[in-house]
């Protein structure tokens, strides 16, 4: 693999494709040998292998090892002889291996972006922002550390008499399940602050994605972080999947609804705690005094990111009557004007949807909803001449609720437009459903778009910005309210999740009992005294 080059760039992983006939070396897309170096990282004994396909053009990337629950047992093993020691590491010394991190991360941004484009198919640019959330979370918990996870002293039972105090303990092993939308980002933006609370983690990575997780792990290594303390196994998601829920001492899972139900029983049923990062189907606001230029384009944004693959993007879009005619022509406008492709160029300003299945249910959602009567105001077709599985950015009117894309995640370039007359009226469609993750709120008065956002059930809610300026703030909490999801990632929230707290109180001077032969009554009533006191002078 290249090493940076003076400009602080690095070659790409590979090449590109080459044709096998002319180069028999050249039988997969990546080469053999940086496929094999990755894969040792893995723990996988099983001898049994799978083949990764590039969305891209189909091409066959590689033969990749699948690890087994026996595996997974192994990585636990490992991890925990780790972790103790990793716990006695100063503080200091976590932090300065997350900023390490950081440098690496930007060092070798090309050679990652290459392969996340390989294995995901998406645009460059969405690639790129892996990147760069990744390094911004890096440094967010590596300048916070002390903030969050020294010990604390708080009250005591008796001022002077009781000191008290709170430390933040690590859980231990942490088991983080990640999907293959964002493969770079997912695999371990959670794990970075799992790391720097003390913990060590097992990573199961989307099969799909393994490769970009292997070097996310390297890097991990080259950081300075101890290498048994970060596993990765990948293989069959129930038996690996479900082998890392039964052994780690945390889960943090980000998927489907319906997976992390099943992982939070998982969970219920060991005692152990969750974080759930699921599905959405997130609403946008464009209000009567919205700037229409900026709206227009940051809906294509807030749809058509990462090809809609991605849990915080809009899916319904509902826009004040008086401005809808205006806003609807630029949106479709910009939107017509996109340039698709599923390649490794910078200028694709959408990519590939990343397999057959999620071009079906793209296809299936749309394809239902043109059948009951939606309008198809721009794109609604595959598009098998950029790629096998190109679907073109697509804005349907006049959905309604027979339709399966009214309520269901799609989680494809498909958004659903809405006319609305009245604000309190958009609110309460907007809060239908059983979802709760991410909404975003057009108008010229921020004061105004944040009174809306606490009337609106999301995790998040963004202002003149589709989903970026709350994702992007590292020290905001992240996560889903209702069917979306439990627990946060980001802020405070995202790192003391993986650490029990630890109360410590020490009583000095007088003992909590009568004293010098004082009896229970006459305690009773010094006591009474005590508490009314502490009540006057303030006290919590
Ligand atoms: P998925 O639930 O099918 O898979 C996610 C991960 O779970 C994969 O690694 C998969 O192998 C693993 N898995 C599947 N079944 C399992 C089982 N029985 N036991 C243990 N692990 C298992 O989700 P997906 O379709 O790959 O991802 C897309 C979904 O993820 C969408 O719904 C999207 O909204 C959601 N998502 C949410 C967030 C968020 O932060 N809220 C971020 C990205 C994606």
């Amino acid at each position: 693999m290249s090493e940076p080059t003076p400009d602080g760039q690095t070659g790409g992983l590979v090449d590109g494709p080459r044709d096998p006939e002319h180069d028999p070396s050249a039988h997969y897309a990546l080469e053999r040998s940086d496929v094999e170096a990755l894969a040792a990282r893995q723990i996988a004994t099983t001898g049994r292998t799978r083949l990764v396909v590039s969305p891209l053009g189909g091409q066959p990337l590689a033969h990749l090892p699948e690890s087994s629950a026996t595996d997974v047992t192994e990585a636990f093993r490992r991890a925990r002889v780790a972790q103790k020691q990793w716990a006695r590491t100063p503080l200091d010394t976590r932090s300065e291996a997350l900023l390490r991190l950081h440098d690496l991360l930007l060092d070798h941004q090309a050679e990652l972006i290459d392969l996340v484009v390989w294995e995901s198919g998406k645009a460059r640019k969405d690639a790129f922002l892996e990147v760069a959330h990744l390094a911004m979370t890096a440094r967010y918990y590596a300048r916070t550390a002390h903030q969050h996870l020294d010990t604390r002293r708080v009250p005591g039972l008796f001022p002077v008499l009781t000191r008290a105090e709170v430390n933040r303990v690590p859980k231990g092993v942490v088991g983080i399940i990640s999907p293959w939308n964002y493969p770079l980002t997912l695999a371990l933006c959670d794990g970075l602050p799992a790391l720097l609370a003390g913990n060590a983690v097992v990573s199961k990575p989307d099969s799909q994605t393994t490769l970009t997780a292997l070097m996310a792990a390297r890097l991990l290594d080259q950081a300075g972080f101890p290498k048994d303390l970060w596993q990765v196994v990948v293989g069959p998601p129930a038996e690996v999947g479900g082998a890392v829920v039964a052994q780690a001492d945390y889960v943090c899972f980000t998927g489907s609804t319906a997976t992390g139900k099943l992982i939070a029983a998982q969970c219920a049923e060991r005692l152990i705690g969750c974080s759930l990062e699921l599905g959405g189907k997130n609403p946008m606001l464009v209000l009567h005094d919205a700037n229409l230029d900026a709206a227009a384009e940051g809906a294509v944004r807030a749809v058509f990111s990462n090809a809609g693959q991605l849990c915080i993007s809009v899916e319904r879009l509902f826009v004040a009557d008086q401005v809808y005619d205006r806003f609807v022509e630029q949106f479709v406008a910009r939107t017509r004007a996109m340039t698709l492709g599923a390649s490794q160029d910078w200028a694709v300003d959408m990519g590939s949807l990343v397999s057959q299945a999620q071009l079906d249910k793209v296809t299936s959602h749309v394809e239902d909803a043109v059948a009951k009567g939606a309008r198809v105001l721009a794109g609604g077709k595959a598009r098998p001449d950029l790629g096998p599985y190109v679907f073109e950015p697509t804005i349907l009117e006049g959905v309604t609720a027979s339709m399966d894309l009214f309520a269901a995640e799609t989680f494809g370039p498909v958004v659903s437009v809405y006319r609305f007359h009245d604000e309190g009226e958009a609110v309460e469609r907007a809060n239908q459903g059983s979802y709760g993750l991410n909404a975003s709120v057009w108008t010229r008065d921020g004061d105004r778009g944040r009174a809306v956002a606490r009337s609106l059930v999301a995790g998040t809610v963004n202002v003149n910005e589709g989903y970026g300026a709350a994702f992007g703030s590292l020290a905001a909490p992240m996560g889903g309210m209702r069917e979306s999801g439990l627990g946060r990632r980001q802020g405070a929230e995202g790192i003391l999740r993986y650490t029990e707290t630890q109360s410590v109180g020490t009583q000095r001077v007088l003992p909590i009992r009568p004293v010098l032969g004082m009896s229970e009554e006459s305690y009773a009533k010094v006591m009474t005294t005590a508490l009314r006191v502490l009540k006057k002078v303030g006290r919590a």
